[in-house]
């Protein structure tokens, strides 16, 4: 069953979503405009999607308001809230060899990583957040005689939700699941490289009886239906993941607008640190291949910067380089894929960019670095190995969102910490040590919203996920994101 031909086979035979979900409808745009959707895994086209932009947009939270001051979805009691959450869920796990070859076709990504990561952790986040939601508690004030004061969790009212196409339905569950949880309706804007798998998950809503106007999904350009959303006087919040630029520009929309809220998830240029006394030198090499060629190096987490004690660094830097040759491109839609496309031509030549900065700068290529399988009209880059990186060049200080690692040797642990955090990101970091001690000064001093010892990217639904400093504020995850979604009102009742 799990054969190319196979995946081929049923790329050919599913519906591939194309339209919106605005007001409990599947509909095309409203001015009729439909953009190419192209697939990084050959080139070519996989279908035209509707190209949303102000007037869809307007519609969609009109529909989304409309239902948010009915209360059809927030005066729900919990349990219906939680029995509908939990059918859509099911629903996912039902279609979930469709989403996930929906999610490798639109983005590149190996289908085995759609199939094993991508898709259950998205059913698992609509489950984290549907059992979650009747846990959510008010407080009490302290007592006085004449005086009774409470503090209550109320939602916010409708969420435009703006995500990426890295992960495409896992990041646009990280903020939909708590968003409907808390009571809100959400206006989805997928990313336009990877529209397929939001329109099928606003279908599925729909399926599982979430009341029309509470999820809507309009696919289109950031600078037009993206732009409209962040700008829209009746959308109380913009929860986005993405570039740090753009996520500058929903800063100033929102100051031009409502004053909205803005909780920003941004990129990283995150290091894997690894001492002399590293416990597991066969399993930190594993992590720092992985690391960062995982989704092809599409991570906002990446450990794109291999920090290495010089005692240790050429034996390292070897068995490193000697796991990268495994690691070859190949099919998406193949399920012996381990390494896939980029998600587009864009995208890759920005990385191949890099690279070639990366060279006119002296770092030393030690591995990959070109194009791949260009036969296929695919966008496919080699995982591709710098060595000898200066704590100042380009490669170390800006993200490339591809599959290029920079390895810099250090002598001493002040000189790692400071490099580790020489950066305007702060998203993840690890290190690699035996030392008790070292372990927790280092999770302290390092200057990230998640730190990771002798491990990376070790946790899962229930940890907070998200960045200092320019990796941007607020949390994914766990349960402080259900309060990101609501606002905390205070009642005082004067006893007479
Ligand atoms: P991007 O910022 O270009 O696009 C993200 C989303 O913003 C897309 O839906 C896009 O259409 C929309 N957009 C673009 N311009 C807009 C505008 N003017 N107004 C409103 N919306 C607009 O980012 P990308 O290239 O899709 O994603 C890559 C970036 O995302 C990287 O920097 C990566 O690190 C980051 N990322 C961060 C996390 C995280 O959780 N911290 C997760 C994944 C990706």
């Amino acid at each position: 069953m799990t054969s190319l031909a196979h995946f081929e086979a049923l790329a050919g035979s599913i519906a591939i979503p194309s339209k919106a979900v605005i007001d409990g409808k599947v509909t095309p745009a409203l001015s009729g405009k439909t953009f190419d959707n192209v697939s990084p895994r050959n080139g070519r086209i996989i279908n035209a999607v509707a190209e949303g932009d102000s007037a869809d947009i307007d519609a969609a939270v009109a529909s989304a308001r409309a239902a948010f001051e009915d209360g059809r979805w927030r005066k729900k009691h919990y349990n219906e809230k939680k029995r509908i959450l939990f059918k859509l869920a099911d629903l996912m796990k039902r279609d979930a060899e469709q989403l996930a070859l929906l999610e490798s076709l639109d983005v590149g990504k190996p289908i085995n990583d759609s199939l094993k990561v991508d898709i259950p952790a998205s059913i698992k986040t609509v489950r984290y957040y549907a059992e979650a939601l009747d846990k959510v508690y008010g407080e009490v004030g302290p007592e006085t005689s004449d005086r009774i004061s409470f503090a209550v969790h109320e939602p916010l009212g409708v969420i435009g939700c703006v995500v990426p196409w890295n992960f495409p339905l896992m990041m646009a569950a990280w903020k939909i699941a708590p968003a409907l949880a808390m009571g809100n309706s959400v206006v989805l804007k997928p990313a336009e490289q990877s529209p397929l798998t939001a329109l099928k998950l606003g279908e599925l809503a729909l399926e599982a009886g979430l009341p029309p106007g509470v999820l809507n999904v309009v696919p289109g350009f950031g600078a037009a239906a993206g732009k409209a959303l962040a700008l829209h006087m009746d959308v109380d919040m913009i929860a986005f993941t993405g570039s740090g630029a753009v996520g500058k520009l929903l800063m100033q929309y929102s100051g031009q607008s409502n004053l909205k809220r803005v909780s920003l998830e941004l990129g990283g240029k995150s290091p894997q640190i690894v001492f002399a006394d590293c416990p597991d030198l066969k399993a930190a090499a594993e992590h720092a291949a992985w690391g960062i060629f995982y989704n092809q190096g599409e991570v906002c987490t990446a450990a794109s910067r291999l920090l290495v004690h010089e005692d240790i660094a050429d034996a390292f830097v070897e068995n490193l380089l000697g796991i990268a040759r495994t690691i070859t491109p190949g099919d998406p839609l193949s399920p012996d894929t381990r390494f896939g496309a980029m998600v587009s031509e864009e995208q890759m030549k920005t990385a191949l960019r890099y690279i070639s900065t990366a060279n006119s700068e002296g770092c030393a290529l030690r591995l990959g670095g070109r194009r791949a399988r260009e036969d296929t009209g695919g966008f496919y880059v080699e995982p591709t190995v710098f060595d000898a990186v200066k704590a100042d060049a380009t490669l170390s200080r800006e993200e490339v969102f591809g599959p290029v690692l920079a390895v810099t040797r250090f002598s001493d642990t002040g000189q790692a910490l400071k490099m580790a955090n020489g950066t305007v990101y702060g998203l993840a970091a690890g290190v690699w040590t035996k030392d008790v001690s070292l372990a927790h000064r280092a999770a302290r001093e390092l200057r990230a919203g998640l730190v990771w010892v002798n491990g990376w990217d070790a946790c899962d639904i229930t940890m907070p996920f998200g960045g200092f400093k320019q990796s941007g504020f607020g949390r994914d995850r766990s349960l402080h994101a259900l309060h990101k979604y609501a606002d905390l009102k205070s009642v005082s009742i004067t006893l007479r």
